[in-house]
């Protein structure tokens, strides 16, 4: 037995967790005990479960364990924000970072060892795909960075936008969204979660029809065909128009509205009338746009986009009635910023 590894229960659904303590003859209730005790008061170890009593602790101490993604090392930068490196086993490194903000904290967490998306502007997609993140490791990632987490009275929000494309790893992050917007449980509404995807339409599609659905972003980067199948590889599958397509018939609750990210690239797809061709793309849609000027990382060999270019690109937007905001990049110093993780 004691060869035998002990089944993670982070990560475990309500229902697995009922089936698993009917197979141990408990009550109902201690099912819900258990749930609660993970994902609400967010226990490390099993004698934390005082309420469960000596027998059943031990019972469970046996066969199952509650375990986080192992942490690695914590980069801290200058503006506070914190890279946390996992590693979930030899070689196997994941990323996520922690955004402390005045009003609210944000959490950037990973889908994936690697991504097989491989943009040409992105760190991650120069690693080799290694796999899915399961469910636990998923929910994991959130649970490791906020029992960091000094102010836990500031408002959390999750954003599925570090390693990994989340729509090819649909079921497990899917579980997780779920587990995460659980009233029950992890408490973070769903309002409040953020999924970015390249853009896997048949994923949108589904996403679309799901009974607990985040905030959609889409990480569009390009406004002609031919240049986003060099930015971004998977347009070959899926262009631009069927992507849109698919943005168009999401719903969208009410003052929900759909991100468009867009990384400016220097000379690439950063002139004015990228910018034009940009807003008519998306008219008609309930959006924002966030613009994200380029971070450079060594293994990419694009620049950076002018300033005034960033500048001249917003307002030319702001005039077309388009709320677009240029992303401040926080923890590009400890290689954090959005497209810099790269697990090392
Ligand atoms: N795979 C998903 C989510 C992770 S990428 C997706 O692509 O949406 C998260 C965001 O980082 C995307 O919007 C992507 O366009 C952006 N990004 C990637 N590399 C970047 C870089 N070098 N500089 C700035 N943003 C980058
Ligand atoms: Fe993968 Fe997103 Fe990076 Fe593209 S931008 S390689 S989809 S992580």
């Amino acid at each position: 037995m004691e060869h035998q590894r002990k089944r993670n229960l982070v990560g475990a659904g309500p229902e697995e967790i009922r089936d698993i303590l009917a197979g141990l003859e408990e009550p109902g209730y201690r099912a819900r005990q258990i749930y609660a005790g993970i994902y609400a008061r967010r226990l490390r170890s099993w004698d934390a479960f005082t309420e469960l009593g000596k027998p059943l602790r031990e019972r469970l101490k046996g066969r199952f364990s509650l375990e986080y993604p192992p942490v690695l090392r914590v980069f801290e930068s200058k503006d506070g924000t914190r890279r946390f490196l996992f590693e979930l086993s030899p070689g196997q490194r994941i990323e996520a970072v922690f955004i402390p903000e005045e009003k609210r904290d944000t959490v950037c967490i990973s889908t994936q060892v690697g991504c097989a998306v491989g943009c040409l502007f992105c760190a991650t997609g120069r690693l080799p795909m290694q796999r899915n993140l399961t469910t636990g490791e998923i929910v994991g990632q959130v649970l490791a960075l906020e029992e960091d987490r000094a102010a836990a009275a500031k408002r959390l929000n999750v954003v599925i936008m570090g390693m990994g494309e989340p729509l090819l790893n649909y079921d497990n992050v899917m579980r997780a969204i779920r587990l995460m917007a659980d009233g029950g449980g992890m408490s973070v509404s769903p309002r409040r979660i953020t999924l970015s995807t390249a853009g896997v339409v048949p994923g949108i599609l589904a996403l679309a029809a799901e009974p607990v659905v985040p905030n959609l972003a889409i990480s569009l980067n390009a406004t002609t065909d031919a240049v986003r199948d060099t930015l971004v590889p998977i347009n070959k599958k899926w262009n631009i128009d069927a992507l849109l397509g698919a943005c168009r018939g999401f719903p969208l609750e009410s003052r929900r509205r759909i991100t468009f990210e867009y990384v400016l690239i220097g000379g690439v797809n950063d002139s004015p009338i990228d910018a034009h061709r940009l807003a008519k793309l998306l008219k008609g849609m309930r959006k924002k746009v966030n613009l994200i000027p380029l971070n450079a990382a060594d293994s990419i060999s694009l620049k950076p986009p002018d300033p005034e270019r960033v500048l001249q690109f917003q307002k030319i937007l702001i005039d077309r009635h388009i709320t677009a905001n240029i992303r401040r990049s926080r923890g590009a110093d400890i290689a954090a910023a959005c497209g810099m993780l790269a697990a090392q």
